[in-house]
């Protein structure tokens, strides 16, 4: 019985999400805690499994998931990408507290059908959603805590609350949805300091090519490796702009500008 699994009804990670997010959807999808299912997957908490991701036994959790191996096809060359500039993945991949910090796109987890976290949102150089043109967010809304995975979902459910997803801050409960998007769509753009544009392009340009396949950079790329490195560890950020600190800008520019609308 080669692909015998004692698991049902096994959400398939989707071709972006994070490995913590895809092991916090399963968990929960079987109604167990996130440290049952990580005992049963013989998965140990202190490995990355976004960007340590060949540390992991891919054909042991796929026997015991019915998932087959190349259903984490894209999550295996992202990290293996990735891995060619940040071996430990120290340096360009977001913590906090030891544990894996991610920012995420409201407008992403609104319209997802199932909400999930994808694999770039751990990045330092990620901090925009090239799909809805906004700054990613560093923090819930109404807690101010930020988002770790993978998280035990499962202990947040009761009879009175209906079942949390990802959307959900897992330290206030509140709809990580719920918040006025960071937006530089349009006229806002034209707010933005040059610098900070070009980072934003830089990073819609490479995020796709660390999906593709491992990548060196070349002499085309080389000047985004520099500023990735550059925003990953100078304490002074080429990027300076939060969702939060961009709000703000626009709120004054938009108070001067009037006829500029979002
Ligand atoms: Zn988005
Ligand atoms: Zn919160």
């Amino acid at each position: 019985m080669e692909n015998y699994s004692a698991l049902c009804n096994v959400p398939r990670p989707f071709a972006n999400e994070s490995i913590c997010s895809w092991l916090t959807r399963l968990s929960l999808s079987q109604g167990v805690s996130l440290w049952v299912m990580m005992g049963y997957l013989e998965l140990k908490l202190h490995i990355d499994f976004d960007f340590r991701f060949w540390r992991l036994d891919l054909e042991s959790i796929s026997k015991k998931t019915g998932l087959s191996i190349s259903d984490f096809k894209n999550q295996k060359i992202f990290s293996k990408s990735l891995r060619l500039y940040d071996y430990y993945a120290s340096h360009y991949v977001m913590h906090y507290k030891r544990r894996r910090r991610f920012r995420f796109c409201s407008l992403c987890l609104q319209e997802d059908e199932i909400p999930y976290f994808r694999m770039e949102w751990r990045l330092k150089l990620c901090v925009s959603c090239p799909i809805h043109e906004c700054l990613l967010e560093d923090h819930c809304h109404r807690c101010r805590n930020p988002i770790t995975l993978p998280v035990n979902l499962f202990s947040k459910v009761s009879d009175t609350k209906p079942v949390e997803s990802l959307a959900n801050c897992q330290s206030c409960g509140a709809q990580l949805t719920k918040v006025n998007p960071a937006s530089f769509k349009g006229a806002l753009y034209e707010a933005m300091d040059l610098k900070s544009k070009k980072f934003i392009k830089d990073g819609g340009t490479l995020i796709p090519i660390l999906y593709k396949g491992t990548h060196r950079f070349n002499k085309d790329t080389r000047a985004m490796q520099e500023s990735f490195t550059m925003q990953a560890i100078d304490p002074k950020k080429k990027f300076k702009w939060t969702a939060r600190t961009w709000r703000l800008k626009i709120k004054r520019y938009l108070k001067k500008y009037p006829s500029h609308t979002q």
